[in-house]
């Protein structure tokens, strides 16, 4: 048996050492390509401050120029040819962190931990050499769907189980809305396909975005499988809230909901070709496709105040396509 504190030989790279706030006060001693690197990034001022008040934070600055130092930090790493991830460091959310693993915030080891966890489960990127202005907003956007993905599962947990024959309808609306987006994207063809996936549940209104490409009709559909999964995760909620019947033994749910719970928008780009748009409305656990009249009025009006937003150029507003041909869900 190996002596547990004799070093042992990776095979697997592994990030840099539990950086935290901390390695951003110099860049570290051994940058190599086979080192990854993760990155924490502190984007509210009032964040900063907050974790200013531990003495064992290491910097004094003030938040714009910690900024222009985590961004020096990060092309340093990725001049190295190091694989650098950004995360997105939130103080609320590294405070509730620390209560509920029952640790000491006011630690580099506490925020170390923490760096972990942001990169194996928190809202993160791969650094591209892109300015710390751009990466900020692009951070805020992965932590606005990464926050939309988890309560997407949070009203899942809701869902109960069949009362017959005791289905998960978290399982079960999850399973369905994977193949649902499969359906989508086969029947989509070629170019590049934005889809936007609304869930309306318990006075929340949850939207997520994936992009996806297809090149040719030979190829398969690439996509982000993170992004994929959150958008899976709102249109199962979306489901899950329609109370539709169950899909084991067909027990319809007593009091299935009146209104549409979510919907589904889907843009599709190609070269040489006029933008399309089209939809679907989730109703007691369908997609009915819009028709093109409703795709206009989907694209075309702000979903929060109701104002008209004028069309798109170059854009046709075409009726949803048959996602089931022959039968109510896509069957495996
Ligand atoms: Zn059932």
């Amino acid at each position: 048996m190996a002596d547990p504190t004799t070093p042992q030989t990776a095979t697997e790279p592994t990030p840099t050492p539990a950086p935290a706030p901390e390695a951003l006060s110099g860049p570290a001693p051994h940058l190599t390509p086979d080192t990854p690197a993760l990155i924490p990034v502190i984007i509210d001022p009032d964040d900063y401050a907050t974790l200013q008040t531990h003495h064992s934070f290491p910097h004094t600055t003030d938040h714009p120029a910690y900024l222009t130092h985590t961004e020096t930090l990060l092309r340093t790493h990725t001049t190295h040819g190091q694989h650098t991830l950004a995360l997105h460091f939130d103080a609320t959310h590294y405070t509730d962190f620390c209560t509920s693993h029952s640790i000491d915030p006011d630690t580099p080891t506490s925020r170390a931990r923490y760096t972990l966890e942001l990169a194996a489960h928190g809202p993160h990127l791969t650094y591209q050499g892109q300015d710390i202005d751009t990466l900020i907003h692009q951070l805020i956007d992965r932590a606005a769907q990464h926050a939309c993905g988890e309560l997407a599962h949070l009203l899942l947990d809701d869902a109960g189980s069949c009362k017959d024959c005791g289905q998960d309808r978290a399982n079960a609306a999850i399973d369905r809305a994977g193949r649902l987006l499969d359906a989508v994207l086969d029947r989509a063809g070629t170019g590049s396909h934005t889809l936007t996936c609304t869930c309306t549940a318990d006075g929340e209104r949850l939207t997520i975005g994936l992009t996806a490409e297809q090149e040719t009709p030979d190829t398969p559909t690439r996509f982000d499988d993170t992004d994929a999964a959150r958008l899976v995760a709102v249109l199962a909620a979306a489901l899950a809230a329609s109370n539709a019947p169950c899909t084991r033994c067909t027990t319809p749910d007593p009091e299935p909901a009146p209104r549409s719970t979510g919907a589904l928008l889907l843009r599709t780009t190609a070269p040489h070709a006029r933008d399309r748009l089209t939809g679907w409305r989730l109703l007691q656990g369908h997609l009915h496709p819009l028709t093109a009249a409703e795709v206009f009025d989907a694209h075309c009006t702000n979903p929060f105040t109701g104002d008209v937003i004028p069309p798109l150029p170059h854009t046709d507003f075409l009726p949803g396509y048959d996602l089931t041909p022959g039968s109510t869900w896509p069957t495996p």
